[in-house]
This record gives structure tokens, sequence and C-alpha cells, in this order.
């Protein structure tokens, strides 16, 4: 907490108390069912709730944005951007699931009011987003087809609406279709070694 309290000065009593509580409600459904690596519980703030937080190093959502995360898992970066970003919407979205019970019981007990998990293959949600966030589910290749109809056309945000999509290593390959994506290197954000490698890619998408 001390690491997100560094990077994120600002936070209000009430997110610092969200935040603080994650870890418990982790590692309670950890011994349940695997939603979070087991060795990762070691360094949970600094991978998944810090790692999750670099997409607000990029981008403050105004409010009413809405945001779809895909493949949430557990709720990431999903669950620790709602907390950031109160007045935004969230819609996380996992195929499994036992994964969206965790994100349901997560959201209730923080009483995040502005989250609404489901249970369903990204490519059948129908409904319109600003913003699509994601990490570690799919190639971009893939990934932009599922999600190709789920941007609102007029963008209200510093960004135009489009993917941030949280990656590491070398993404030459992987990105050489997407030649108006934009990549923001974490480590320009965070000083930690976990983040040497890792970024935030943004391609606007409407
Ligand atoms: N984003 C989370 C994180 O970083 O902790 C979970 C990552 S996990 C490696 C990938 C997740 O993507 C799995 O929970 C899987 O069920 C989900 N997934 C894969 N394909 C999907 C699809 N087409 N629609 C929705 N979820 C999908």
């Amino acid at each position: 907490m001390t690491q997100i309290l560094s990077y994120f000065p600002n936070l209000t009593t009430l997110q610092k108390e969200q935040l603080s509580r994650l870890y418990d409600l982790y590692s309670d459904w950890n011994e349940k069912i695997n939603v979070i690596s087991r060795k990762d519980m070691d360094s949970f703030y600094e991978k998944h709730v810090l790692h999750s937080l670099a997409i607000a190093k990029v981008i403050s959502f105004k409010p009413k944005t809405q945001i779809l995360d895909v493949g949430t898992g557990g709720g990431f970066p999903g669950i620790p951007l709602a907390i950031l970003f109160p007045e935004c919407q969230f819609t996380l979205v996992d195929s499994i699931g036992k994964k969206i019970t965790v994100v349901e019981n997560v959201t209730e007990e923080l009483n995040l009011k502005n989250v609404s998990p489901i249970n369903s293959r990204a490519e059948k949600i129908d409904k319109k987003f600003d913003f699509v966030v994601s990490r570690a589910v799919t190639k971009m290749d893939a990934f932009t087809q599922w999600i190709q109809n789920s941007f609102r056309k007029e963008s209200f945000n510093i960004l135009k609406n489009g993917i941030l999509y949280l990656k590491g290593g070398d993404l030459t390959e992987e990105l050489q279709h997407f030649s108006n994506a934009r990549l923001y290197e974490i480590s320009n954000f965070y000083s930690e070694e976990f983040f040497e490698t890792k970024k935030v890619v943004y391609i606007p998408f409407s």
C-alpha cells in the first residue's frame, strides 16, 4: 500500500480503505479458487494493483466514461481502476463464471456502485464503450476482432476512444498491423524493476 500511496498521493480516505481491503479479499478467494497466482500474492499490490493503475497514469478518465474490461479474471485491471474513478462506469467481463463470482463478491464487499460484472465472452457484448482495457488475455489481432463493434463514436476524453492494454516485452511483431498504436513505458511512471519492460498500449478506435 505504501507504494500505491507514493504514486497516487491524492486518494480519498474511502479509496485508501477500499484498496487496502483488496489484499484480504483476494487472499481469502485464493484459498478457494486460484484467481491470483499464489506466488504473486507476496507482491500483490505491485504486480496487480499498481500495474492496473498504470492506465491511470496515461489517462484520467472523465466522469461518465464507460469502460469495458475484457477477460478481467478476478478483476484486473478493472477493480483498481473502478476504485480510482468512482464517477466512471466499469463493465468487467470474463467467460469463466467462477472468476466473475469473485468479481461480484469483491464489488459487493467494497460497495462499488460503478462496477457491473458479466459472465460472457467478450464477442457477445453488444453495448458500446468509450474505452476497452485489458491485461494478459490474447494477442492484439484477435482482441481487436472481438471488440471492434464495442466503441462509441463520440470521444470526450483527452485521448480518443480506444483500447488501453497492459502488455510486456517486445511488441514489434504483435503490433505490426497497428501503425496507430502508441506505447507508454510504465517505467516512466514507476521505478520498480517489475515494470522495466511493461507498457500501456493505446490504440485509438473511433
Ligand atoms: N485480466 C486478468 C488479469 O490480468 O489478472 C486475467 C488474465 S487471465 C490470464 C485471462 C482471462 O481472460 C481468463 O480469465 C479468461 O477466462 C479470459 N478470457 C479469455 N478469452 C475470453 C473471451 N473471449 N471473453 C471473455 N473473457 C475471456
